[in-house]
């Protein structure tokens, strides 16, 4: 991709990093000027939430801890009602891509403004992207007052995050950097960060899984998930997001893993289309290929390498084939129908990517 004309968009939320950090969290309201928090987790994390509301004392009115993924609108409804009662003037989002993932459906409606405690590596705590599912139909929208005002990262609040997890959500913010080095939007900053980002979780991941409390790779990943997602906020992605969009909106699977899997097929796909976003990805992997490095650091880190393995049937390959090449959307290599088919049947399997289909 040449950088030679670009347009840079940047985005302003405030990133306070750091080993202990969540004890910035009253600060960090009054710089906000709030102080009526409504707390937001999932009942997974429900320890974390009450702690959070106990830290900040008389500046939290509320604890909802029902935060799931996919953000159903019943849910929203429900915590929308909770924020009204309560009057409060902010939401704390502490958790993964579901906490935040509510928090951004709150904001769309209510504009309260979002300070965020991200505990996973998903990223979504750095962009204007906002999901919401009504009657079984996951929709998904930009928009500015969706992005969290103010972002903790404290690399302790990680170290719960099992392993398995670890790796794929891991692999989850990998994959909005690999595509924002192609993105038709790249631009020299983005790409610097894209490529930093991913080399910080290729190296910091096997040290978790070796030991999952080594606190300076719990701190390297967590630096990592924050660049993947600045990518994630600022650019626009291609084939692989829209594959996981596809999958996980039409067959359920689970968000992190399969990011994980889809990854090195779809990067396979565009490897001649974009040879020096391609030969970036490799590099920040420490591999010669983006696609068979990406494959490997799944695969030696013990997590899924097949959509099989995930709950997907082959009998929905066809269909999700269909559905991918139906929604049109940008992409450096054409979308053909009998080469995706081929992506997801190798994806399926759990057969190492091809890049000559
Ligand atoms: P998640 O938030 O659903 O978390 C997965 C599970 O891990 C939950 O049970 C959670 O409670 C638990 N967990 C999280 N952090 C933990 C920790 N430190 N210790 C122990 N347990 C912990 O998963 P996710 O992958 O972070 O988010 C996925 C969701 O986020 C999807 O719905 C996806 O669409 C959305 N997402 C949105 C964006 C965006 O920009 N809008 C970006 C990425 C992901």
């Amino acid at each position: 991709m040449s950088h030679s004309e670009f347009v840079y968009n940047g985005r302003a939320t405030r990133v306070v990093f750091g080993q202990g950090s969540r004890s910035h969290l009253e600060r960090e309201l009054h710089t906000l000027g709030k102080q009526r928090a409504l707390i937001l987790c999932s009942q997974e994390q429900r320890a974390l939430g009450a702690s959070v509301t106990e830290q900040l004392g008389a500046h939290v009115v509320g604890l909802f801890d029902r935060a799931t993924m996919h953000v159903p609108v019943e849910m929203v409804v429900e915590a929308r009602a909770i924020a009204t009662a309560l009057d409060a003037d902010c939401v704390i989002a502490v958790g993964g891509g579901s906490s935040i993932g509510l928090a951004k459906a709150l904001a769309l409606e209510s504009s309260l403004p979002i300070l965020a405690v991200p505990t996973t590596y998903a990223g979504s705590e750095m962009t204007p992207i906002f999901g919401l599912t009504e009657a079984g139909l996951k929709r998904t929208g930009t928009d500015l007052r969706v992005l969290p005002k103010t972002v903790i990262y404290d690399p302790e609040l990680t170290l719960t995050l099992p392993v398995g997890l670890s790796v794929t959500s891991g692999i989850n913010a990998i994959a909005h950097a690999a595509e924002g080095l192609y993105s038709r939007d790249a631009n020299p900053l983005t790409s610097l960060i894209a490529e930093e980002g991913i080399a910080a979780l290729a190296r910091s991941l096997p040290r978790i899984v070796d030991r999952p409390d080594d606190l300076p790779a719990r701190h390297d990943a967590l630096y990592g998930a924050w660049l993947c997602g600045t990518v994630l906020g600022s650019v626009g992605m291609a084939l692989h997001h829209k594959l996981c969009h596809t999958l996980g909106g039409s067959f359920n699977l689970p968000h992190a893993p399969t990011h994980t899997i889809v990854l090195p097929h779809a990067l396979a796909y565009n490897t001649h289309a974009v040879p020096d976003a391609m030969r970036r990805v490799a590099r920040a992997v420490g591999h010669d290929n983006a696609a068979q490095g990406l494959y490997e650091l799944a695969r030696a880190n013990g997590a899924p390498i097949a959509l099989k393995e995930i709950g997907m049937t082959e009998e929905q390959l066809d269909q999700a084939a269909d559905i991918a090449c139906k929604n049109a959307y940008w992409n450096p290599r054409p979308l053909e129908r009998g080469a995706i088919r081929a992506l997801l049947q190798r994806a399926f399997d759990g057969s190492a990517p091809d890049q000559d289909f």
